[in-house]
C-alpha cells in the first residue's frame, strides 16, 4: 500500500478511536447538561419496544392466474428486406 493512502487511513482510524474513547468517557457536572446532551439522551434512552396489536392476517386471493398461448406471428416481407423475393412459375 502506498504512503499517501496509508497515512490519512492511520489517521482517520485513530480520530475515530478517539472519538469512541470520549464519548464513552465523558461526563457532565449536572444532570441539566446531561440531559441536553445528545450522547448521553441516546445512551440512556429506553430501547424500543415492540407494539403488537395481534392483528390476524388477511388469507385472500387476489387474483388467479389465466394462461394464454403465445404465438409469435413471424413474418418476412421481402420488400422490407430490400431482397427480391424468390422467383414465381
Ligand atoms: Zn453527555
Amino acid at each position: 500500500m502506498r504512503n499517501w493512502v496509508r497515512w490519512p487511513a492511520w489517521l482517520c482510524l485513530s480520530l475515530m478511536l478517539w472519538m469512541a474513547a470520549a464519548e464513552s468517557v465523558h461526563n457532565h457536572p449536572t444532570q441539566t447538561e446531561a440531559a441536553a446532551c445528545s450522547i448521553c439522551v441516546a445512551a440512556h434512552s429506553a430501547s424500543p419496544t415492540i407494539s403488537s396489536s395481534h392483528a390476524t392476517p388477511i388469507l385472500a386471493t387476489v387474483g388467479v392466474l389465466l394462461e394464454e398461448d403465445v404465438v409469435a406471428k413471424a413474418r418476412l416481407n421481402f420488400s422490407d428486406a430490400g431482397i427480391r423475393g424468390p422467383p414465381v412459375r
